[in-house]
């Protein structure tokens, strides 16, 4: 079996290759597996009082008298600011961070347009 495998590591693992090589890339993708899953199975917050809430927060209050769609918008940039303060805070959900982050701009950026 070991003389077929090409590459040592995660690829060897799974052609059936044994060695250290192949069992450490084995543990270490297990243990990047459990990892996010770990991630993906925190709970979400359900506290605020963050610093990018209470920014997020001001920003909107500067904006002035919203429309129906504007509250709407408004409202789902605070919690959005809110997941983002609890992902760094905790360090859980690091999962959702990336896209928060681009969810929260647009909204914002939504906003001052919708106004
Ligand atoms: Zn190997």
């Amino acid at each position: 079996m070991e003389e077929q495998v090409v590459k040592h590591g995660y690829r060897g693992w799974k052609q059936g290759c044994r060695c250290s090589v192949c069992g450490r890339a084995q543990a270490d993708s297990m243990a990047r597996y459990r990892e996010r899953k770990r991630q993906r199975e925190a709970p979400l917050p359900v506290t605020g009082g963050g610093e990018l809430e209470a920014l997020t927060l001001r920003r909107i209050d500067g904006l002035g008298a919203l429309s129906a769609y504007g509250e709407s918008l408004a409202s789902l940039a605070m919690t959005t600011a809110r997941l983002i303060d609890h992902i760094g805070s905790t360090g859980q959900r690091q999962d959702l961070m990336r896209r928060s982050t681009r969810d929260l701009l647009s909204l914002m950026k939504e906003l001052s347009a919708a106004r």
